[in-house]
């Protein structure tokens, strides 16, 4: 063999090894999740896009720091005296930092929806990887004194599985500052409030209109479409949206005349 030969064989080994493995059977492939996952997994695009979101992100921060009036938090911006409260941050786990699209790949595998065991088990393994630029967007927070909360709708059952998957992506993660979902606090917004009773709230970021503001449990796409327009100039200051669109609210509340397709 040639020394032109070998070095493509190498160049395309290493490319090949760059590639998520994600290796399916073609009726895996046509499930309608396949491409979605494949985008969020291998494409250039999503990692320069929250990339592009944490940077973004950062200078907001900057700028929410240096206002003492700003506050990312609904409620405690209508009810006041939050200027003088420590700085802190609130961030959505899933899809926001934690990567979990090998379970959703797994599901696509094995034809199978999710499930909240399956999810449990997942989170128990501890194996999500970072969503690009999330670290580095934290790191960068706490270097600023600002104090990172993470607020999600991962069970109380699995909370320690997600500390110590936070903690193996290079996250600072505890009891205190992760706030799963238990029976007595639903919903995001009653754990927002938690936060928001110390501390005044920079910014809100997440992969869910949920993770941000209240109002998003309606089934009706047509209300949260309008509530999104109303909050337009909050989006990208105060609050932070992530893409996902492998799974979110926005499934539960699709037209359902035409399968959520414009046909014109
Ligand atoms: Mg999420």
């Amino acid at each position: 063999m040639n020394s032109m030969r070998m070095i493509r064989i190498s160049l395309s080994v290493l490319m090949l090894a760059s590639i998520p493995s994600i290796a399916l059977a073609q009726d895996s492939r046509d499930d309608r999740r396949y491409d979605a996952v494949t985008w969020m997994q291998a494409s250039a695009e999503y990692q320069l896009l929250t990339k592009q979101i944490y940077r973004s992100a950062t200078t907001q921060l900057l700028v929410a720091l240096d206002d003492p009036n700003w506050s990312a938090d609904e409620i405690q911006s209508v009810e006041g005296g939050f200027q003088e409260k420590p700085a802190a941050i609130i961030l959505d786990v899933d899809e926001t930092i934690l990567d979990n699209s090998a379970y959703n790949a797994r599901n696509i595998r094995d034809k199978k929806l999710f499930t909240i065991d399956s999810w449990n088990a997942w989170c128990e393994e501890g194996k999500a990887l970072p969503i690009p630029g999330a670290v580095e967007f934290i790191h960068r927070a706490e270097a600023l004194g600002v104090k990172v909360f993470f607020i999600t709708d991962r069970e109380d059952s699995v909370k320690q599985a997600t500390i110590e998957n936070l903690k193996k992506i290079g996250v600072q993660a505890s009891e205190e500052n992760v706030l799963t979902k238990n029976p007595q606090l639903e919903d995001k917004i009653s754990r927002r409030a938690i936060v928001s009773q110390k501390h005044r709230v920079l910014l809100l970021v997440g992969d869910s209109m949920s993770d941000l503001c209240s109002g998003m449990g309606t089934r009706e796409w047509e209300e949260r479409r309008k509530i999104a327009a109303e909050k337009t100039e909050i989006f990208g200051s105060r609050w932070v949206m992530l893409p996902n669109p492998a799974y979110g609210g926005w499934q539960r509340a699709l037209p359902s005349d035409n399968n959520g397709l414009r046909l014109d």
